[in-house]
């Protein structure tokens, strides 16, 4: 009876006893032997199957009926994070004006373990392990995290060189820690999951492989986290995982320990969060109802987007730019990351005088390139047809402004001797058009 509710409430989604069995050879490694735990006297049977785990990575359970991930972690500290940081684009005023700049706070702790944002995280899955099914499951909910997280997952064949390497042994689910997974010289799997078929429900392939590739990403336990508040009934909780054979030991590391708010970066605790671990009421003090968080919740999302952040995207700027020349008046609008980040496109378009009449003829706008050339593409001619150049944003000559130039009198084309500079608030990505709307005085 015991087992029965252990098992009810351990794995509510279990519906097939796993009986398959991890093993773990011995290494002589002195890190070893501290961290080896015990043999489990009830175990069924060893099966053929072997991973060969590392020195480091020597944590031990058995798996067999336990639906819940283990962290793994080789302990390798990849050094600091380097990290693309994002400058705050100046902003516009509506007469073309850089404002004066604000000073925002910047991120000040994070956890070594995770990659640089934008990286691209290269996967690999061990063949013949599992159906084509399941692999697309995976990579299906491995893709949520690059919905809030400026990383990307690249699913390659190769092997030796995916960063992540993700087997489906019968067994455990887990997973090494972010960026752990540079140092493995043995090639050793890096990424299980241990209970995946055919008839697997979606929010299960949800909750593991969300959970899973959260790990791959460096977020940790959220249930370890520093700011974790959870009153556990402690000797009910031993209890309870002795049941699948935890020591004392290993719930102290894998439930009770926390991890140091000086090398984490947590947000406030999320029982709600993919990294929680699902727990049986019964096991706090106050009664503590936890959720079977199947997939990202709210906080989970936005601090992905914090810790891993996309680039900014101010809203649009629109303004009017006055040349001093016949009351000339050119309205623009600044729109940014609407193109790849190393382009920039400009447009110069016919607009609507104070009269109603079409503005066109000629007028140019000159845009400023390295080598003191001038870009002269931008023109707007007889037949009022908008003008577009799109150029590397590398090729800009800050030192320079654009250019402005019209046709006066009789044809005479003339620089209208106004420039406009203003390089820093229109980074890569941007689209700057021009909208010739006035080139008379009244
Ligand atoms: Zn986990």
């Amino acid at each position: 009876m015991k087992k029965l509710i252990l098992f009810s409430l351990c794995l509510p989604l279990l519906s097939t006893v796993i009986s398959g069995q991890v093993r773990i050879k011995k290494d002589n490694n002195k890190d070893t032997q501290k961290k080896e735990t015990k043999k489990d006297a009830q175990s069924p049977p060893l099966k053929t199957e072997t991973i060969f785990i590392p020195p480091m990575l020597n944590t031990k359970y058995d798996f067999s009926n336990v639906k819940i991930c283990i962290d793994k972690s080789n302990n390798y500290d990849p050094g600091p994070r380097l990290s693309k940081a994002y400058p705050e684009i100046p902003k516009l005023n509506s007469n073309g004006q850089l404002e004066p700049q604000v000073i925002r706070q910047k991120l000040t702790a994070e956890t070594n373990k995770m990659w640089p944002n934008e990286s691209e995280i290269t996967v690999a899955f061990a063949p013949n392990q599992t159906t084509n099914f399941v692999i697309e499951k995976v990579k299906q909910y491995a893709r949520e995290w690059e919905k809030v997280a400026n990383i990307s997952f690249s699913f390659i064949t190769d092997w030796k060189n995916a960063h992540v390497k993700v087997s489906f042994i019968k067994g455990g689910s887990w997973s090494w820690m972010g960026r752990e997974v540079l140092n493995n010289p043995t090639e050793q799997t890096t990424m299980n999951f241990g209970w995946f078929d055919d008839n697997t429900p979606d929010n299960e392939f949800s909750r593991v492989v969300i959970h899973e590739f959260g790990h791959a990403l460096g977020f940790i336990h959220e249930h370890q986290a520093a700011g974790a508040r959870i009153n556990w009934d402690v000797e009910k909780v031993y209890a309870y995982f002795a049941k699948i054979n935890w020591s004392r030991d290993d719930v102290d590391r894998n439930i009770f320990n926390k991890y140091s708010q000086n090398s984490t970066n947590g947000s406030s605790y999320d029982k709600a969060s993919i990294m929680h671990y699902f727990f049986p009421e019964g096991l706090t003090t106050d009664k503590s109802a936890f959720s079977n968080n199947t997939e990202l919740s709210p906080l989970d999302k936005l601090y992905a987007r914090v810790l891993y952040p996309f680039p900014p995207k101010p809203p649009p700027v629109t303004g009017v730019l006055n040349t001093g020349d016949d009351c000339d008046a050119i309205k623009f609008i600044v729109e940014y990351n609407v193109l790849p980040g190393n382009f920039i496109e400009f447009s110069l378009e016919p607009g609507v005088d104070n009269s109603g009449k079409v503005v066109i003829w000629w007028k140019q706008i000159g845009i400023p390139f390295k080598g003191g050339a001038e870009n002269k593409d931008l023109q707007l001619l007889a037949d009022g047809k908008t003008t577009r150049v799109t150029i590397l944003r590398e090729m800009i000559d800050e030192t320079r402004g654009f250019s402005f130039a019209k046709a006066k009198f009789l044809g005479v084309h003339t620089g209208l001797g106004f420039t406009w500079k203003v390089w820093e608030a229109l980074p890569g990505g941007c689209r700057v058009r021009f909208i010739w709307q006035n080139d008379h005085c009244y």
